[in-house]
């Protein structure tokens, strides 16, 4: 797409853009009775009209039903957590039987770790990335020490070369062959949340696999945001979080794919009721027969509210398509990047310039008065976010950002620049 650097040039795009509808579908905040411009979709995603009717049925169906609505209503509680395998399997490339929504990013992680972080003395160590984010840092380096290692001997935190923020795929592969058959598991985000950096996923996953450890990845940033082939690239598992891209709100269910070439394998496990097998579910037998599925892993009867809110949310991405909101997302923050260069002394793009290598958001360095020029951002009603020490995260959503926000956020952003 050849760029113009006008408001007219963007309000044509928003006019020829074959999704544009779908911004009516939710609802934005207002800062002093205006619209604001939001692009903090990476954070927390705006909610759908349509969640409010979803919460409805299922109050009503308690009110009404009580009890029986497990088994009564439009879509009875006891298989709530079925209607997400096909729309979550398009979204992260994978079978039915391979999703799950279930619990929250973190406890998933936990889980899936009991799974695929087996460490014996030698074969114990895990690479992630050095800026990982916290959450998964922690789970990471208490899982090693729940298994008696030290994570200064047990993780490889792999550090961006000379003081950039990208890591290069060859240097993550060779991080891997020399860890060699020490290495128990590859655990990298999708998309980095700091750097927007999205990761060659299939070859960490071979050659991971090449020196016979696993591949796990977190899509918190990932999924909603590039399509993604986890089936094919033969990731061994994956976990994600709703309520970023996915806009299913606030600490909103959250998911796990198991690749289906370990869903019968006898791997350890820790177990709860919704993973034992569903035909014999409510025999309540001692033993623990599990489910040839995802739906192994899942531990507890599905929280309807929170899953009710991703239901919602899911049905605008099967309307759309992932394939078709990545199109609109390549130009949105081509269109970004292209007005941005006006800035490049003051405002360094510390994301991938290559699109195949980032998702919508780009992550500026403001070296100077980066603070103040936020604090401007954020009076002009422009909701972006900061992170320490001097990063600004902007992420244009192609669900239901525009054109014209994004030239208008450029305008603010020079105007605040200029005071
Ligand atoms: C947002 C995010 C999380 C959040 O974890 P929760 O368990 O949902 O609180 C974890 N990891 C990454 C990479 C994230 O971006």
């Amino acid at each position: 797409m050849e760029y113009i650097n006008s408001r007219k040039f963007a309000v044509d795009c928003d006019r020829n853009d074959p999704l544009k509808e779908f911004r009516d579908y939710f609802y934005f905040p207002k800062k002093d009775d205006k619209p604001v411009i939001y692009f903090c979709g990476n954070s927390l995603g705006l909610q759908p009209k349509k969640v409010r009717d979803f919460f409805t049925e299922e109050m009503d169906n308690w009110a009404e039903h009580g009890v029986e609505g497990h088994f009564k209503g439009k879509r009875p509680w006891v298989d709530y957590h079925k209607h997400f395998r096909e729309s979550l399997g398009r979204l992260v490339g994978a079978k039915e039987t391979e999703v799950v929504a279930m619990n929250s990013l973190t406890v998933n992680l936990h889980l899936l770790m009991v799974s695929f972080y087996r460490p014996t003395p030698s074969r114990f160590k895990i690479i992630c990335e050095a800026g990982a984010f916290p959450s998964d840092r922690y789970a990471i380096e208490s899982q090693i020490r729940f298994h008696g290692f030290d994570p200064e001997q047990a993780l490889v935190a792999i550090e961006p070369l000379g003081g950039e923020c990208v890591i290069k795929t060859d240097q993550i592969l060779s991080e891997i062959k020399q860890a060699g058959d020490e290495l128990a598991l590859v655990l990298f985000s999708g998309v980095q949340y700091y750097s927007g950096q999205y990761f060659d996923i299939n070859k960490i996953a071979e050659t991971a696999h090449h020196v016979g450890a696993f591949a796990g990845f977190d899509l918190a940033h990932a999924i909603g945001n590039v399509p993604l082939s986890l089936h094919n690239w033969n990731v061994d598992f994956a976990v994600w979080c709703s309520y970023k891209y996915l806009n299913s709100g606030p600490g909103g269910v959250g998911g796990a794919f198991v690749h289906q070439k370990h869903h019968d394998q006898n791997l350890p496990q820790f177990a709860g009721w919704w993973g034992t097998n569903e035909s014999e579910r409510f025999e309540m037998k001692k033993e623990f027969n599990p489910m040839v599925s995802a739906d192994r892993w899942q531990l507890s009867n599905a929280p309807v509210f929170n899953m009710a809110a991703h239901l919602a949310s899911l049905e605008i991405f099967e309307q759309a398509g992932i394939n078709a909101l990545r199109e609109k997302s390549l130009q949105l923050t081509g269109f970004l990047e292209f007005l941005l260069s006006d800035l490049h002394e003051l405002i360094h793009i510390i994301t991938p310039k290559s699109p195949d290598e980032r998702g919508c958001q780009l992550s500026l360095l403001i070296d100077a008065n980066g603070r103040e020029i936020f604090d401007q951002l954020h009076e002009q009603n422009v909701i972006v976010d900061w992170r320490e020490p001097n990063v600004v995260r902007a992420a244009p959503v192609p669900l239901y950002n525009t054109f014209c926000e994004v030239y208008d956020f450029v305008q603010i952003l020079k105007s605040a620049i200029e005071k």
